[in-house]
């Protein structure tokens, strides 16, 4: 039987909570089960204020447009991620300076983002790869010192937590940064049918004009509050919040988000531990999870010394009907983004680019699966 890379979780009371929604007779957005989802994240995270969007990408633009960003402004974004962690800011107007990825893990390296500050330095997007938290100890002192804005991109991150080396203490991945975006893609960990975000506003300067980007440019939220009695055009804006039946599909998701981290963890740690025989050869190397990271179980990842010994590991799975796929071409050499970029070397960016491959991983997926995948991978270093 085949194994395919990703398959969307089901709890089966998706359709049901969608049929509620429908009869409800509230059809558009910001109805009751956009009010439970956003007050879900708040309680169980501490998120100050959540937004549901229509995407992750809408969720960085809105913390791109909350930046508010004046053209010539720079934004320092790790080259190795999707492209819209990038493009939620180019089209504020902002300069993208890409930024290299560290040799332990593919995470934004903490310690070259001084060298990259310029006097229009404004903002710096951690992007949490694979759901694993980047330094955020030493990124909110750098943004600090310069006084810059942080924005997470914790698409793939959600109950994931940084601990701080200092008190020891657990935070959730998205609390950190003054803004924070999760994606409900599909292909993440919990999703709203296929489509949806979350904005997170971590520092109340942005709450009002949070709530008016995503009303389209309008204050209704808080003419629903009775703040004012009429309400209008105040500011920019967009469609940004999701109709209720997404909502509803969220939902349904969230009430089983325990038992699908720990189902993904049990198949992680399989992965893991089937695997360090191989690693510890020397065949590749396994997801690095530091210190001050908990791991969420978003993806297993390899990464091997060469492309070709890659392409290799692809090939044989292919050839036993297993999907394994890789993963982001770095950005600062996209078709879109090679002449706007200054030229530096991003090598280890580079490196991720042509030696990182991801094998299955969605709760649908069995330990016995999992076990038949490594010895797949096994047998193609036995001798
Ligand atoms: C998935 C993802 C996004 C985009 O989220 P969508 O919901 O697909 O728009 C942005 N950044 C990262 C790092 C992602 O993994």
């Amino acid at each position: 039987m085949s194994i395919p890379f990703n398959k969307p979780y089901l709890t089966g009371k998706e359709a049901h909570y969608m049929y509620k929604a429908v009869f409800a007779g509230h059809l558009s957005g910001n109805g009751e089960y956009t009010k439970k989802c956003q007050a879900f994240f708040q309680e169980r995270y501490g998120f100050k204020k959540c937004l549901l969007t229509t995407s992750g990408t809408d969720a960085l633009e809105m913390c791109a447009m909350l930046c508010d960003l004046k053209p010539g402004d720079e934004v320092i974004i790790p080259s190795y991620t999707f492209v819209s962690s990038a493009l939620a800011f180019l089209r504020e107007g902002a300069k993208v300076v890409f930024a290299d990825s560290m040799k332990r893990n593919p995470n934004l390296d903490a310690e070259a983002i001084e060298a990259l500050i310029t006097p229009r330095t404004k903002v710096i997007v951690p992007v949490h790869y694979a759901g694993v938290a980047c330094d955020m100890d030493r990124i909110m002192e750098i943004a600090e010192k310069h006084n810059l804005l942080v924005v997470e991109d914790a698409a793939q991150a959600i109950d994931s937590y940084y601990r701080s080396p200092v008190t020891g203490n657990p935070f959730p991945l998205g609390s950190i940064g003054h803004l924070a975006a999760f994606s409900f893609h599909e292909t993440k960990n919990i999703t709203a049918g296929g489509e949806g975000g979350l904005l997170v506003v971590n520092d109340e300067r942005f709450i009002r004009r949070a709530e008016i980007l995503w009303e389209k440019g309008t204050n209704r939220a808080e003419f629903f509050r009775g703040a004012v009695n009429k309400y209008g055009w105040v500011d920019m804006g967009s469609s940004f919040l999701p109709a209720e039946i997404n909502a509803a599909f969220l939902w349904a998701q969230l009430e089983n988000l325990d038992e699908i981290q720990n189902k993904r963890k049990a198949l992680w740690e399989t992965y893991y531990k089937l695997l360090k025989p191989l690693a510890d050869k020397g065949y590749f190397q396994l997801p690095d999870i530091p210190e001050y990271a908990t791991n969420n179980a978003h993806m297993f990842y390899l990464v091997f010394p060469s492309l070709e010994k890659r392409t290799a590991l692809i090939q044989h799975l292919r050839e036993n009907d297993i999907m394994a796929v890789f993963h982001y071409l770095s950005l600062h050499s996209s078709q879109y983004y090679k002449d706007k970029h200054d030229g530096r070397e991003l090598p280890e960016c580079d490196r991720y680019a042509d030696t990182l491959v991801r094998l299955p991983m969605y709760y649908d997926l069995e330990i016995e699966d999992v076990e038949r995948i490594c010895l797949v991978i096994q047998a193609m270093y036995s001798v």
